[in-house]
């Protein structure tokens, strides 16, 4: 496999959500375009490092992608698909073989194309005559569980933001593709007038034959036990739901990090055959700054002062997100100090007080100091009252 995802985040196969998680917020930061900008392969590993986390980070798609594959991980391949997947190859290595009536097929053991086999299986869905393949198919293989509405997935997307526009929150445009609602059946799946069902001749239960000549009696699963099909939509197969590509604008909360998920209620993909559809969530990443940490919602800043700034106290200009400050650096402060402006640090996403802003005092020597300057600094020396290394006792 070309892109192994396990390999693409440098974790384990056995890793927990926790270590995936925190293997694709670090590359995320390290590859993120605003930290490279006009690198395309930090960009062209940006992406990977998302698609990756994208499958593997849903336990489902993780599921399906240990068994299948990342063809098995798109959108689109669900748990019903899989089923029928495992179905067919129990029935190839039980040497079953010809499940599609004879006709063509690979011989057992033969490894084909995972793309080619759903074709056959969807094909094979919108058809009449479900029940009686699958009969065929040998040990191993269940009859598909009748296709009723279902709910659509949730669907997870994640969206680069900069440390800047994740303080004050952002709109963002974003393209989104996902199963949609088929407009030609309006998701129902069935296009035309419903006729009586070829299957059951209209009474809603067919006949199975199974081993030792036993028969049992079930719902049709052409019909759904209704009794009556209309000609399945061409254009979904019968699902209602089609592979579209939607644009979407996104508000972002002032105050998101790393992580934070807005919920987009109804955004998901479609639900098949009228089912409702899931929600999309956006997994929020925030670049790092190369000047302010956060912390929660507080940040941290280090603010140069200089030397007689520091002695003699002085008012400085200092930079915040919301706009230029006064502050007072009181007289006497040392290397390190740390000073606090409240609510100058981050909006809080929960609905808290905003976050305080913490600058640490860095005093800055002059680095070509002038002779005058070098006088004045031997004056210095001279008055310390103390030794500044005498409390060192290790
Ligand atoms: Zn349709
Ligand atoms: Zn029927």
């Amino acid at each position: 496999m070309a892109d192994d995802y396990y390999q693409i985040l440098g974790v384990s196969r056995t890793a927990s959500a926790d270590d995936i998680k925190k293997a694709f917020r670090k590359l995320a930061r390290q590859y993120h375009p605003d930290v490279n900008p006009g690198n395309k392969a930090a960009e062209e590993k940006f992406k990977q490092v998302n698609s990756a986390f994208e499958v593997l980070s849903d336990e489902k798609k993780r599921k399906l992608y240990d068994e299948f594959g990342a063809e098995a991980a798109k959108i689109g391949f669900d748990e019903k698909k899989a089923e029928q997947v495992r179905a067919y190859r129990a029935a190839q290595s039980a040497g079953g073989g010809m499940p599609f009536g004879g006709g063509g097929g690979g011989g057992g053991g033969v490894d084909f194309d995972l793309g080619d086999l759903f074709d056959l299986f969807n094909r094979a869905g919108a058809g009449q005559d479900v029940s009686d393949m699958f009969g065929r198919a040998g040990a191993g293989a269940r009859p598909p569980s009748p296709a009723g509405p279902a709910a659509g997935e949730d669907i997870t997307a994640t969206l680069s933001l900069s440390f800047k526009d994740a303080l004050s929150g952002a709109e963002r445009a974003i393209s989104l593709q996902r199963p949609g609602r088929c407009q030609r059946c309006q998701g129902s799946g069935e296009v035309g007038t419903p006729t009586t069902c070829a299957t059951c001749g209209g009474t809603g239960r067919v006949r199975r034959s199974g081993a030792l000549g036993m028969s049992s009696s079930g719902m049709c699963p052409a019909c759904r036990g209704t009794g009556r099909t209309a000609p399945p939509c061409t254009s979904c197969r019968g699902s209602g739901v089609v592979e579209e590509t939607t644009r979407l604008t996104v508000k972002i909360p002032a105050g998101v990090q790393t992580g934070s998920k807005i919920r987009l209620s109804g955004q998901g993909a479609a639900g098949s055959r009228g089912g409702p559809p899931g929600d999309l969530y956006i997994e929020t990443i925030v670049a790092d700054h190369p000047l302010v940490r956060r912390e929660g919602d507080d940040l941290y800043m280090d603010l140069p002062v200089t030397v007689s700034e520091a002695m003699l106290g002085a008012e400085v200009r200092v930079p915040t997100f919301q706009g230029e400050v006064t502050v007072k650096v009181p007289e006497g402060s040392q290397s390190g100090r740390r000073m606090r402006l409240r609510g100058r640090g981050a909006p809080s996403l929960k609905g808290g007080p905003t976050g305080d802003f913490y600058l640490t005092l860095q005093v800055k020597v002059p680095e070509q100091p002038s002779q005058e300057a070098r006088k004045a600094a031997e004056a210095l020396a001279r008055s310390y009252q103390t030794d500044v290394r005498g409390a060192l006792q290790l």
